[in-house]
């Protein structure tokens, strides 16, 4: 069985997929390990780290791709990685942030190819999957880095402070969507000594939001807000009025607003408008962690640093991959926990009886196996 570490080729991606510690765990299990050479550079994990660990370096991402067993690696295989799908072996299996969702013919060129693919977007949130679940590991460094952004383009400390010369306020920050980002997000600018506010539509993250000392927004709001799996669902245009009524005010007495709301499969609602921006203190700042998926901010431009009625407006993209030791570690255990499900005695044995393996596989012996997926496909296929 050989497991074949790609190095990644995005170019703002620092991530590699398995770090020299989990490659030496699975060698240890009798696994071969092959990794390209430079896969963890930027990671500052060298080739000669993997080679002490365990591993084989490949030059040739030819050879590496097409004598994988399983292929690991981050970000969805860029375009010209394409012709290295083709290489890869019929039922060899991919493991990746593949987001079928935003680009359903990933999947459509993976089932043509026989390969058995795995897309790390869809580990089911649950608590058995709790340690494979890798959007909650990168999610959380996204809420971490965007405070520590937030706190470094501040003209202000974040905390309280008591000098002789004088008594210095605290900052104010306010969180809007309290998932797994906004949560670290909550808990780091509160480490920081900023008083912290948070909202959701989600009303059963209030008790984890006080827990971690912020103030929890609350507003009613008739009708049900949490979907199948604990994640938020589109609200109606009457909610969407009343939220932003709430969310404008606390915008406005904010130094640092922070925004990671966000519906699967959905663009991310529109929640700091124009206006709202307009009424900020000058020398505020805005994170908005939902950039890449159309950001919640009006002015949001993704990958940017603007400034709008002197607001610092930051639209990072892929901000886990601006830490990428741990990042990488975190994910390398999330493969590795994943893996554990898939290999039994050095061999493949997929399971399908499995809830993660069923959820997470989105392709099989020529198959694509999510409804979802084959339903964005057929719309395409509608428009072309
Ligand atoms: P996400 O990234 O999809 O969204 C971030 C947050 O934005 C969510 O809390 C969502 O409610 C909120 N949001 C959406 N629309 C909003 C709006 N209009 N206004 C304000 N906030 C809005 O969320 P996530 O961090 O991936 O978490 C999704 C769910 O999965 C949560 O219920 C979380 O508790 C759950 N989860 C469970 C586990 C587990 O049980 N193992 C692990 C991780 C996450």
């Amino acid at each position: 069985m050989r497991i074949a570490v790609a190095k990644e080729v995005e170019v703002c991606e620092r991530r590699v997929a398995l770090i020299p510690d989990a490659v030496a765990r699975l060698v240890k299990q009798g696994l071969e390990v092959v990794v390209e050479t430079g896969a963890g550079e930027k990671a500052f994990f060298g080739d000669a780290v993997y080679e002490d660990a365990g591993a084989k370096i490949i030059t040739d991402t030819a050879l590496l791709w097409s004598e994988a067993d399983i292929l690991l690696k981050v970000s969805p295989p860029q375009e010209r990685e394409g012709k290295y799908i083709d290489l890869m072996r019929p039922g060899s299996v991919l493991i990746a942030f593949l987001n079928p969702l935003g680009n359903p013919v990933i999947a459509e060129k993976l089932a043509h190819r026989q390969i058995t693919s795995f897309s790390m977007e869809m580990i089911p949130r649950s608590t058995r999957a709790q340690g494979i679940d890798a959007l909650s590991s990168q999610a959380s460094i996204a809420g971490y880095k965007a405070v520590l952004i937030a706190a470094t383009a501040l003209p202000k400390y974040f905390p309280m402070l008591t000098t002789a010369a004088g008594t210095i306020a605290p900052a104010k920050v306010f969180v809007i969507g309290a998932g797994v980002a906004g949560l670290q997000a909550i808990a780091t600018a509160r480490r920081l000594g900023a008083m912290v506010e948070a909202f959701d539509i989600r009303p059963a993250v209030k008790e984890e939001v006080q827990s971690l000392g912020a103030k929890f927004v609350e507003v009613k709001l008739e009708e049900e807000t949490t979907a199948k799996g604990g994640y938020a669902k589109e609200i109606s245009d009457d909610s969407k009025k009343r939220t932003q009524e709430v969310i404008a005010a606390h915008v406005k007495s904010a130094d640092v607003v922070i925004t990671t709301a966000q519906v699967p499969g959905k663009k991310a609602p529109l929640l700091v408008t124009e206006e709202m921006v307009a009424q900020m203190k000058v020398g505020s700042v805005i994170v908005d962690i939902a950039a890449e998926q159309g950001g919640n901010c009006a002015y949001t431009e993704p990958g940017r640093d603007i400034s709008k009625h002197g607001v610092n407006i930051f639209g990072p993209i892929n901000l886990p991959s601006s830490v990428p030791v741990h990042a990488s570690q975190l994910y390398s255990k999330n493969l590795t926990s994943l893996m554990q499900l898939m290999v039994k005695n050095g061999q493949l044995d997929i399971n399908f009886a499995d809830d993660i393996i069923d959820a997470a596989c989105i392709t099989h012996a020529g198959e694509i196996r999510n409804p979802k997926i084959k339903e964005l496909l057929q719309s395409l296929s509608a428009i072309r």
